[in-house]
C-alpha cells in the first residue's frame, strides 16, 4: 500500500528533523532545564542507574544518546585510566555542550565523542562491558533497531541499562504528572528558554512512551535476557536492565 507507505516514511522523516531542531534549540539550556524540570531528582535517578551499571575500573562503557555527559562524567571516574567511555549522540549541539562541561570539569583520557544514531551503531560487535541510554530512547525513531544494535554492540555477559519516562503506577499521580507536563513544562519552557514549543515536545514523547511492560518485551525481543525493572517515583520513570549472555 504505497499511500500508508508514503505516509510512514513522511511521519518517520518529521520526527527526525523534529529531534534534531528539538535538540540542537535545548542543548545550552539544557542541564540547568533538567535541574529546575526535575526540581533536581533527575540527579537521583542517574546515581541510581550508576549504582545498578555493575561498572568497574578497567571497563568499556557505551553512554548512548549520552547528550551533556552526565553519565559519562561519573563513569569515567569509576573505570579510571585503564578503562573507557564512549559518549555518543546524534545530535552535535549536544555533543559540544557535554564535550565542553566535561573538558572544564578536568575529565580527559580515557573519554571519547562520536556522533551517531543509537539505529545503526559504528561500532564492531561485542565491544562495551555496559551500554546506558538515558532519557534518549524516547527520542530514537526505530527503537528496535536501536536495541539490536545495542545489543549487537554488547560484550556477552554485559548488560543494557534503559532509563527512560514511563507510566506512573497510581492514577492520581498520573492526573497531576499530565497536567504539570502538559501545562506547566512549556510555560517553564518559554519562561526560562523562550522555546515553549520544544518542552511540548517533551511532554508528547512522554506520554507516547512504551510502558514498562512493553519495553520490557521490546527488550526481549531484541534478544535481551533477564529483563527487569524497577520503578523511580511512582512509575514517572523506571530502569530497565537487560543482559546478553
Ligand atoms: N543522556 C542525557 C541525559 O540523561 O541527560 C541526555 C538526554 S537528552 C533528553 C536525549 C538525547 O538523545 C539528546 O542529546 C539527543 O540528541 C539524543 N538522541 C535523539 N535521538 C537519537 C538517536 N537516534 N541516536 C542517538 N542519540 C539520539
Amino acid at each position: 500500500d504505497t499511500t500508508h507507505f508514503g505516509y510512514q516514511t513522511v511521519k518517520t522523516a518529521e520526527k527526525v528533523d523534529k529531534v534534531a531542531e528539538v535538540f540542537h534549540s535545548v542543548a545550552a539550556k539544557y542541564d540547568i532545564m533538567n535541574d529546575l524540570m526535575s526540581f533536581g531528582i533527575h540527579r537521583l535517578w542517574k546515581r541510581y542507574t550508576i549504582d545498578n551499571s555493575g561498572v568497574r575500573a578497567g571497563q568499556k562503557i557505551l553512554d548512548l544518546a549520552g547528550g551533556t555527559g552526565d553519565l559519562t562524567a561519573k563513569f569515567s571516574r569509576i573505570v579510571g585510566e585503564s578503562g573507557q567511555v564512549v559518549l555518543a549522540d546524534i545530535n552535535n549541539s549536544m555533543l559540544n555542550v557535554g564535550r565542553d562541561k566535561l573538558r572544564n570539569k578536568g575529565i580527559v583520557g580515557n573519554v571519547e565523542y562520536v556522533q551517531a544514531n543509537a539505529e545503526s551503531l559504528p561500532f564492531a560487535d561485542n565491544t562495551f562491558d555496559v551500554v546506558t541510554i538515558a532519557f534518549g530512547l524516547r527520542n530514537v525513531t526505530n527503537k528496535d533497531a536501536a536495541l539490536s544494535s545495542i545489543y549487537r554492540v554488547l560484550k556477552p555477559g554485559g548488560r543494557l541499562l534503559v532509563l527512560e519516562f514511563s507510566k506512573p503506577t497510581h492514577e492520581a499521580l498520573s492526573k497531576a504528572y499530565d497536567t504539570y507536563s502538559f501545562k506547566i513544562l512549556p510555560k517553564m519552557g518559554e519562561l526560562v528558554a523562550n522555546d515553549s514549543e520544544s518542552y511540548q515536545y517533551l511532554a508528547e514523547s512522554i506520554r507516547m512512551h512504551p510502558d514498562q511492560e512493553t519495553l520490557r518485551g521490546m527488550m526481549e525481543q531484541a534478544g535481551f535476557e533477564e529483563c527487569s525493572y524497577a520503578n523511580l517515583t511512582g512509575g514517572i520513570v523506571a530502569l530497565h536492565k537487560g543482559f546478553k549472555f
